[in-house]
């Protein structure tokens, strides 16, 4: 067996220096070329292998092992998202108006600790490794779906990742065997009708009535063209028509849109239709004109049970309490990842279990981490979880 509690030691505080740093350093989604300079670096310095053809900022690190065994991947995304940081740390963000306040600093940190782990020790590689930064997860169409078309998936048998939770304290996970998160979509309509004066209403043609019947029929959708028990809902988000306060004109034009989620990546295709079919319906019936856009984001999030029940044990296995958390229609782009091969993603709490720090929920200007206890945990953690899938998959 190995002593992976003697291994995190071994590794000491550049878990928590290497999150710090990356903290204070945030970069927006797609446009993280610093930090993933600053992984290419650590890599290339531990002698792990850069995989070749990854486009964009997104970095595949990759050991072999002396041993045959499956191909496994651990992902770590390490986008930050555009707010303002509010908490007062020393580590706090110096880029203004960009902020790591999701976590995924966390992450990065913590599998470049997971790399540079197995490439000290080798002799604990079974098969072959791959070491997944993701960039711009936060922002559609998400840094996975890249990594599956430069084919990162033809190599890799089975996928793992956690994502830390800042709502949830440290010492539990929360996991799900099945689908967790939705599969999302976006529409937008821009309907043109004629403007004209309020006075001679048959001398124009309002839109605003085409865009009002949208709205009512495409709320019912989950109504009446979903089965009841699936999980699907469909927003109107935004409506824009007519001048505030101008009460005489007649607009020319209605913009409108708003997002689908469900958990069945096949009833997204079907709600999608149904919505550009009553775009395109309900404005020719009013003799408008409509420009539709729909825009299909992240599939569903689908957790193997063999992934999920290795992810259970190792857990287990360590002291943390593992809690099933039902599905939810966020997202996560994962999903991409589970498509194509067995894959489980677990959330993995660091919130301040003593209660100095109020948990705090993601993507707030106050997020914050129990980092000091909690990264050499979520290392901990995912070295037992390779450990595990090495050998028992
Ligand atoms: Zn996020
Ligand atoms: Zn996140």
């Amino acid at each position: 067996m190995t002593d992976v509690k003697k291994l995190v030691e071994e590794y000491g505080d550049q878990i928590i220096k290497n999150r710090r740093y990356l903290h204070a350093h945030p970069e927006l989604s797609f446009q993280e070329t610093n930090t993933a300079a600053w992984i290419r670096d650590h890599l290339t310095k531990a002698g792990i292998e850069l995989m070749p053809g990854i486009t964009g900022n997104s970095t595949v690190g990759f050991l072999k092992g002396s041993q045959p065994g499956p191909s496994i991947g651990l992902r770590a995304d390490f986008d930050a998202l555009g707010l303002t940081e509010t908490n007062d740390l020393p580590y706090k963000s110096t880029n203004p108006g960009v902020m790591h306040a999701c976590g995924h600093d966390a992450h990065a940190s913590i599998l470049m600790a997971v790399a540079e782990t197995l490439a000290r020790h080798r002799e604990l590689v079974r098969g072959t490794v791959y070491f997944v930064f993701e960039q711009g997860e936060e922002f559609l169409p998400g840094g996975a779906q890249q990594l599956v078309k430069d084919g990162i998936m033809d190599h890799i048998d089975y996928m793992f990742a956690i994502h830390v939770n800042a709502s949830a304290p440290l010492g539990q996970i929360d996991i799900h065997d099945g689908v967790r998160f939705a599969a999302v979509g976006t529409y937008d309509f821009k309907i043109r009708g004629k403007g004209g004066h309020g006075g001679f209403p048959h001398k124009a043609n309002n839109p605003i009535f085409a865009a009002s019947e949208l709205v009512n029929d495409i709320a019912l959708i989950p109504a009446l063209k979903c089965d009841p028990l699936a999980n699907c809902t469909v927003s109107v988000s935004y409506l824009h028509c007519g001048v505030e306060g101008v009460a005489n004109v007649i607009p020319e034009t209605v913009s409108m849109g708003g997002c689908v989620r469900v958990l069945d990546t096949d009833l997204r295709q079907s709600v999608m239709e149904e919505i550009e079919r009553l775009g395109n319906s309900i404005c020719a019936a009013h003799q408008c004109e409509v420009k539709t856009t729909m825009v299909y984001g992240y599939p569903a999030c689908k957790n193997d049970a063999s992934c999920v029940s290795i992810m259970q044990d190792a857990a287990g296995a360590i002291g943390i309490t593992v809690i099933d958390c039902p599905p939810s229609l966020g997202a996560e782009d994962f999903g991409y990842f589970s498509e194509q091969k067995p894959a489980a993603v677990a959330w993995f709490g660091m919130g301040d279990p003593t209660g100095t720090h109020e948990l705090t929920p993601h993507h707030n200007p106050k997020f914050y981490l129990y980092d000091e206890k909690g990264l050499p945990l979520a290392l901990e953690y995912m070295l037992s979880v390779y450990l595990k899938a090495a050998n028992t998959l």
